[in-house]
């Protein structure tokens, strides 16, 4: 077996150790499964083996399916649908599926005890195995962390982690386990029974084997005569207690958008009323239904595949030897600053904090420290790695401290000539190779690189705020910008564990170009007279985290006034809507309502209880409705405009070559400002709908409601050549080609 060592004891019991040959992770593919199957054939028949222990070699237990297998079945599926129909490609679907958990109810019926030795993590299908076993030993590791995030990607756990789960836990707390992806460290596990025992490292492969010693059973309560759910049946007084309301729940916090989502609640539902055969077989029927659902074709694309694919590079230059980054110089201790030095600080390297004088420094840095110690306070921080990172820290007002950096990070204020003199400050001390990086927002680099003497080492580094929440940045290069420059920008990228996209010099970058178009349709429906509760409902339905008028109350309205003023400087003055300017105008320098920063913006900010919608904004209103017309609004429509306005900006940053992978378009989408995510990102959506059905739709709505929807050159040709985005720009294609 490439995967696995098989180790009979002279008590004759088998110790499997997973260990998988040139990966750093052990994962579940088609080769896993047909030997663990061969193993489970071999326990049960071989009368000399008396029980089995697995357990890995590796660091983690195993990180989960290998996704790609199941990318592939969608392949196959979708050629199937066409050879052979519809109903032949679903049970095609259904039966290859399946396997995994027919295997681990065979390893649950053996005869023989298996024990699970978890080493450290286990996810997914691996600790759907670790569920399957009679008896789990964990080794002692705070890092150890056990779940089923399946649900993160659309999917469900389908090898009966749903059925195992909700007959050990109580269904109330099965389905927040299954529903939020959650990972658990060892102590809740326990304490959730999830794992039976915690042991020293050491003793792990012991511990597991003494239990089968002892007499351990290898007959599952579940398959006991007189077994009873925990939490009762489901049509049982305690189960009307969870059941209805999860349902309620699963509304609020979904729209019935994830159907991954939906088929959990069902699952639990459905199969805690049978035996665990039947309840396997359901769970397996809605697994292979979710699997072909589009939304998790498109979430396991970008949320996985994708995310995978840039986070190892994709758009490294592969000719850049590897940089060891060591002492990063971050200037400027403000608000992005200060952020920027904690993440680089959390991940080991030496920090150089620069401001105007030492005092500010120190003031950046105290800033940290007390929000660092807020997180103590709140037992999310161990006081000991808060020191460890601000001992990284070093604050000061000499730039010739800069002197050994690798990287230089700016992060001044947003005014050119402030920026043009730190640049000069800087060139002066660092030598000639370590790389300049701006963080600016709305500058552009190549612009800006001007000052530097040497501009092929001059980049853009676009975090967001707040940086250590944010998983997306933004790497801007500029038009002289060079291989060094951006090898050593995603690797720092990389090293502080955010995933990068490679952008190219543009007003706004991308993230920013398209959350404005959200923000804007937001505020075009306040001045056409829908009521703010509805702009804020419709944009949650339509899958978006945050209502626009909240998002812009948390970015600030001033600073939304201050940009549309600048694009009018610079574009001209049709490029903003005069009566979106003029709203803005009237919140911040009528009403000084400067967003969520001053207590007053969209919402008001009552100390100690929940924002609220400010009454005074019906008055802001140009246009009253009536009741009769308010209750007249088009709800899908609402849904749609947001949808479109910002899908339809993303195409066009496509096509001006901004953004110039569809990946990077659709994961920077969703993690740089929460583009909804069932749908995969931004041009995902497009090609869920069909090119063809968007134009349309597109066009629809510019027709109602102005220019900012029409469909742009390049989705007029797809979808007039039947084509899509990844139909025509797939990167494996483009490699091809
Ligand atoms: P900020 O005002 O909080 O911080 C700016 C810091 O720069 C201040 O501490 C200031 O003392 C310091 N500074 C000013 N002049 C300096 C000089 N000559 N030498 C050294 N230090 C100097 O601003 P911020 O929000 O942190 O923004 C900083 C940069 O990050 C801007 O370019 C902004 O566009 C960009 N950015 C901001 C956000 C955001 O949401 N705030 C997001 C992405 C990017």
């Amino acid at each position: 077996m490439a995967n696995f060592k098989l180790d009979v004891d002279a008590d004759g019991i088998a110790l499997i150790t997973w260990d998988m040959p040139g990966k750093s992770m052990n994962v579940i593919s088609m080769d896993v499964i047909e030997e663990l199957d061969a193993l489970v054939e071999k326990v049960t028949s071989d009368a000399a083996i008396k029980g089995a222990v697995i357990t890995s070699a590796k660091d983690a237990f195993c990180g989960g399916a290998d996704l790609t297998m199941l990318e592939r079945m969608g392949a196959i599926y979708a050629d199937k649908v066409k050879s052979e129909g519809a109903e032949a490609a679903a049970g095609f679907v259904f039966e290859e599926s399946r396997k995994l958990s027919l295997l681990y109810r065979r390893l649950e019926k053996s005869g023989k005890p298996w024990v699970c030795a978890i080493n450290g993590t286990a996810m997914g299908g691996g600790f759907e195995l670790a569920l399957a076993c009679h008896y789990r030993v964990a080794s002692e590791n705070p890092k150890t962390r056990l779940g089923l995030p399946e649900i993160k990607i659309g999917l469900f756990p389908g090898a009966g982690g749903t059925q195992r789960i909700a007959r050990i836990m109580q269904p109330a707390d099965a389905l927040q386990f299954l529903l939020k992806g959650d990972q658990l460290s060892l102590d809740r596990a326990k304490n959730s029974k999830l794992i039976d025992a915690v042991v020293p490292a050491g003793d792990l492969v012991k511990a597991a084997k003494d239990w089968i010693k002892a007499g351990g059973k290898a007959v599952k309560p579940w398959d006991e005569k007189g077994f009873k759910l925990p939490g009762g049946p489901v049509y049982s007084k305690a189960g009307m207690m969870t059941f209805p309301p999860a349902n309620a729940i699963y509304r609020r916090e979904t729209y019935d958008n994830y159907p991954a989502a939906r088929a959990i609640l069902q699952v639990v539902y459905e199969g805690l009323q049978v035996d665990m055969d039947t309840a396997l077989r359901i769970e397996s029927r809605w697994f292979a239904k979710i699997l072909r659902s589009p939304e998790a074709a498109a979430m396991i694309r970008s949320l996985f595949v994708s995310m995978q694919d840039l986070n190892k590079g994709a758009r490294r230059p592969a000719s850049e030897p590897a940089t060891n980054l060591k002492k990063i110089g971050v200037i400027g201790a403000g608000f992005m600053g200060a952020g920027i030095a904690q993440v680089t600080a959390a991940a080991g390297m030496q920090v150089v904090l620069i401001d105007r004088d030492q005092e500010t420094a120190d003031k950046g840095k105290a800033a940290l420290h007390k929000a660092l110690s807020d997180r103590v306070m709140k037992g999310r921080m161990k006081s000991a790695a808060r020191d460890e990172l601000l001992a990284l820290i070093t604050p000061t007002g000499d730039y010739n401290a800069l002197k050994n950096c690798d990287l230089i990070v700016e992060a001044v204020f947003e005014d050119r000539k402030v920026k043009a003199d730190v640049i000069a400050k800087v060139q002066a001390v660092i030598g000639d190779k370590a790389i300049f990086a701006s963080n600016t927002s709305t500058l552009p680099i190549t612009s800006l690189a001007t000052e530097f003497k040497d501009q092929p080492r001059f980049i853009g580094i676009h975090f967001f705020s707040p940086v250590d929440r944010m998983l997306l940045v933004e790497i801007i290069l500029g038009k002289n910008t060079g291989d060094k420059a951006l090898a050593t920008a995603l690797d720092y990228v990389r090293a502080v564990k955010k995933t990068p996209i490679v952008v190219n010099d543009s007003r706004g970058f991308y993230a920013n170009r398209c959350v404005l178009a959200y923000i804007q349709e937001g505020h075009l429906m306040f001045l056409e007279g829908v009521p703010a509760a509805l702009i804020e409902n419709a944009a949650r339905m339509a899958g978006m985290p945050v209502g626009p008028l909240s998002l812009n109350d948390e970015t600030g309205v001033d600073l939304g006034l201050k940009i549309l003023r600048a694009t009018e400087a610079d574009l001209g003055a049709g490029a903003v809507p005069p009566e979106q300017k003029k709203l803005l105008e009237d919140m911040v320098e009528k009403q000084q309502r400067f967003g969520r920063k001053n207590g007053k913006g969209f919402y008001d900010y009552p100390q100690g209880a929940p924002k609220k919608l400010w009454p005074g904004l019906a008055d802001l209103q140009p246009k009253k409705l009536s009741r009769e017309e308010v209750d007249a609004i088009d709800v899908e429509e609402l849904k749609q405009r947001f949808l479109v306005a910002q899908a339809a900006e993303a195409a066009r940053t496509f096509e001006e070559k901004v953004v110039t992978d569809v990946r990077e378009a659709d994961v920077g989408s969703i993690l740089g400002w929460g583009f909804a995510p069932f749908t995969g990102g931004a041009l995902s959506y497009i090609d869920m709908m069909g090119t063809k059905k968007f134009v349309a739709l597109a066009q629809k709505l510019e027709a109602k409601f102005g220019k900012r929807f029409a469909p742009n050159k390049l989705l007029l040709e797809l979808a007039a050549k039947g084509e899509s985005f990844y139909g025509r720009f797939a990167p494996k294609k483009k490699e091809a080609a």
